[in-house]
């Protein structure tokens, strides 16, 4: 891999044993050397720096009175890192007084423009974040829980039951199948023509990446596939996926898609994938760098082999 891949690389120490010490949590969170990432529905403040997004950090005050507790990050430059959940506020930027200072932009829309650090960083912010919002209950009994661990747990508030609960990841296999010189991608459904991608789909509890893999372009492109390789993986916080990028080898050339989930589906030569990686062609747009599926066709597009 080249280039990156959006959204790794964060330059923070998580600092896993810091977690289960709450008085240096508390402590952190009283002083004012701490950094704190504001975090309103899904998207990290940013501010404009020299034409470009950067993360807008702010200290501890910035917390919800009696609102969420602030996650622990980690550390970097022996400074304590938060995300601070400032969602029950109607509209932070104007009660904090951010306006023509940061925003809170779609953080799908920008990532490809932060610095890869500040991406990192944002897409852990946002899984984890977004993680305590959706489990408020404990699944074991529906209790309410409550964040322990600088957030990297919930515990059931109920004795009786006292179920821990730890932040999910869910991984999605993303696999560009190759036969000879060419490659297969497919249109989801809705997508607009000419654009095309790499399949994907959910591993299912039970399953290997490999098992996973040949599943789903069975499934959606009526294909029989081997030689399964891992090449690389990219945490993608919409909401807590983990991309695992697999290429596999074609063993049957008959395109038979599932119409529930694809468009169309059609084998591309290595010289159409590389003018599309150029710019869009009548038949053939791929998606933006920020995407695992443009580093897998990439690879493809630079002669990559799944023999
Ligand atoms: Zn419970």
């Amino acid at each position: 891999m080249a280039d990156p891949i959006v959204f790794s690389g964060s330059p923070l120490d998580r600092a896993d044993p810091r977690r289960r010490q709450p008085d240096w949590l508390h402590a952190r969170l009283a002083d004012e050397e701490t950094r704190v990432l504001p975090v309103w529905r899904g998207n990290v403040l940013v501010r404009e720096t020299d034409g470009a997004p950067r993360l807008a950090w702010a200290t501890p005050e910035v917390c919800v009175e009696g609102g969420p507790e602030p996650v622990f990050l980690g550390i970097a430059d022996d400074r304590a890192h938060f995300a601070a959940d400032l969602s029950p506020l109607a509209d932070p930027v104007d009660e904090r007084g951010w306006q023509d200072v940061a925003s809170f932009p779609e953080l799908r829309a920008i990532a490809g423009q932060l610095s890869p650090g500040d991406a990192a960083i944002a897409a852990q912010a946002r899984h984890v974040v977004d993680w305590h919002v959706r489990h408020a209950f404990c699944a074991a009994c529906g209790s309410a829980s409550r964040p322990k661990d600088g957030g990297w747990a919930r515990l059931c508030a109920d004795a009786a039951c006292a179920a821990e609960h730890f932040p999910r990841t869910d991984p999605v296999v993303i696999m560009l199948v190759v036969d000879g010189d060419r490659c297969l991608l497919g249109r989801g459904s809705g997508w607009p023509h000419p654009f095309h991608s790499a399949l994907a789909g959910f591993v299912e509890p039970g399953e290997t990446l490999e098992e996973a893999v040949a599943r789903e372009v069975e499934e959606e492109a009526g294909l029989q596939i081997e030689r399964v390789r891992y090449l690389a993986s990219q945490p993608w916080p919409f909401p807590a996926s983990l991309m695992m990028g697999c290429t596999a080898q074609a063993r049957t050339t008959e395109i038979e898609i599932d119409r529930d989930e694809l468009d169309a589906a059609d084998w591309f030569t290595r010289d159409e994938v590389r003018a599309a990686l150029a710019g869009p062609t009548e038949r053939l747009a791929v998606p933006p760098p920020m995407a695992i599926a443009h580093h897998l066709i990439r690879w493809f597009a630079d002669g990559g082999d799944a023999e």
